[in-house]
């Protein structure tokens, strides 16, 4: 595919072309150029008959008798500039021109491109106007760019036109179809009976305009771009310094205002699906990277978090684990008051603890507690009625005692509570209110339940341990004087 420098892009382009004909000037300004008619007036060797092509606009037509389109407006130039005057000789198709060219009967043809074939009856002035030619198909088909990926597809050409010998020399192989003119080419794609039509892109675009074929696009560029020139037959080559020494004298403004006037072309930058295809299947699977990653991600972390939750509960679990067994290493079971164990490290084995007391206290009383006959009560109720009655003895000793008081169950049916900041007067109110609480509680099974107390003043710089003998000193001396009485040591 050539370069079309004015379009200013190699790449694939979508042309969606649009000539404004202009309303097809017919009354177009004809200059020196003259029809047949006038021809008996001219008598001057200079007079030049020349043959069109009748229906190949923008390029030219004939309507209504008269001569219109590109090569008319630069023949009336071309009559300006040189002292030419150029009749018409009307014809019905390209082929009659070319025949009448052949015998003579035209000297001169204003716009067509040189070939071998024709360089053998005419001879060629330099190229004065250039135009690409464009491969033409249905919009359902995909986007050809140029002849070589054209392949199966039947391909229809405009007989006698020169891309007939192009496509023979360099695309033999092609499926081709020879149509009478570009529109019946057009007309072949738009109902299907050819797959892809080449022809000039001023001419095409004008037969889709004119014909409403809009099921039409350019598929691509269609071989070298149209090098037009002006024929003259053999036998008036001798012409072809005048009409070259004219076409020079013809000024950009000239060939702007021509072009201008027969084209309003509209170029859309096609996108190259094949690399907007490549560069989505890239974002894409990237982007389906990402979203697998992310989803991965967010799955761990919900794993994870998940996991976490489960540690912190375990954490707790422990914590409580920890603390139900600090407990249980300081505690009674069945009652719940401290423990003989608790006792001893907190009051008995640790020497400071009497020493410390004694400092912070004036007075420290230890009663030392003992149900009576509970023996009895196990052998009549039974060992679990039994230790019913442990848990709610040490519930009225718990509720008896004031806060800062510590109750312990020293073992078996024998309780010690050490009373601090309480002098032996007080211990021994503590002891009756006990008494009074048992008596008016009601145990399981109306059970009658009395208590034994001994109770000592812990003295000064004495061991704990002295003081609690003597309290169960005590103890030992109520129990004898009959239970369910006091004594202090
Ligand atoms: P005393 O008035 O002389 O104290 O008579 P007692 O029957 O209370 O004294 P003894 O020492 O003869 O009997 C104490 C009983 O306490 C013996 C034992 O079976 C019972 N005992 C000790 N620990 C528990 C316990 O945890 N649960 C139950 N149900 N009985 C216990
Ligand atoms: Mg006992
Ligand atoms: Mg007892």
């Amino acid at each position: 595919m050539r370069e079309l420098s004015w379009l200013g892009s190699s790449k694939v382009l979508l042309i969606t072309l649009w000539i404004l004909i202009n309303g097809i000037d017919t009354k177009h300004a004809h200059a020196s150029v003259v029809d047949s008619q006038s021809i008996v007036n001219l008598k001057n060797s200079n007079v030049v008959r020349y043959c069109v092509d009748p229906d190949w606009l923008p390029y030219e037509a004939i309507v209504d008798g008269r001569h219109t389109g590109i090569s008319s407006d630069y023949l009336a130039l071309l009559a300006h500039y040189t002292n030419l005057t150029f009749v018409l000789v009307p014809t019905s198709s390209w082929r009659q021109s070319l025949e009448l060219l052949k015998q003579g009967e035209c000297e001169l043809t204003p716009i067509l491109n040189q070939t071998p074939k024709r360089d053998q009856y005419l001879s060629f002035s330099q190229v004065f106007f250039k135009s690409p030619n464009v491969l033409v198909s249905l919009k359902s088909q995909p986007f050809l760019q140029g002849f070589e990926n054209i392949g199966n597809r039947l391909l229809a050409i405009p007989k006698d036109y020169r891309l007939v010998e192009y496509v023979q020399r360099y695309y033999p192989s092609l499926n081709t179809i020879l149509t009478s003119n570009e529109r019946q080419g057009l007309e072949k794609v738009a109902n299907g009976e050819v797959d892809v039509f080449v022809g000039s892109m001023f001419s095409v675009n004008a037969y889709i305009q004119q014909q409403g074929l809009t099921s039409l696009k350019i598929a691509g560029w269609g071989g070298p771009e149209d090098e037009l020139r002006i024929g003259v037959i053999k036998a008036k080559k001798t012409l072809l310094p005048q009409i070259n020494a004219g076409l020079a004298k013809i000024t950009q403004a000239d060939h702007n205002a021509i072009y201008k006037k027969w084209h309003n072309i509209t170029v859309i930058e096609d996108i190259d699906y094949s690399v907007v295809i490549q560069v989505g299947t890239v974002l894409g699977m990237l982007i389906l990277f990402l979203l697998y990653r992310t989803i991965c991600v967010s799955k761990y972390n919900v794993h994870l978090e998940k996991n976490n939750k489960q540690l912190q509960q375990l954490h707790l679990e422990l914590e409580q684990k920890n603390s139900d067994l600090d407990f249980l290493a300081q505690h009674d079971p069945l009652t719940k008051l401290f423990n003989r164990q608790y006792f001893n490290q907190t009051f008995l084995d640790d020497p400071r603890q009497p020493q410390q007391n004694k400092q912070a206290n004036n007075n420290i009383s230890l009663v030392v507690i003992d149900i009576d006959f509970f023996k009895a009560i196990n052998d009549k109720h039974g060992h679990t009625v039994g230790d019913k009655i442990l848990v709610q003895v040490a519930q009225v000793l718990q509720a008896s005692v004031r806060d800062l008081d510590v109750v312990a169950r020293w073992g078996g049916e024998e309780f010690v509570v050490v009373c601090q900041h309480v002098a032996l007067h007080d211990a021994t109110e503590l002891c009756q209110r006990i008494t009074d609480e048992l008596t008016h509680f009601h145990f399981y099974n109306n059970i009658k339940v009395t208590c034994s107390y001994g109770i000592a003043l812990l003295k000064d710089n004495e061991p704990i341990q002295a003081c609690f003998e003597r309290a169960d000193g005590a103890l030992f001396k109520a129990k004898q004087s009959g239970r369910n009485q006091y004594c202090s040591a």
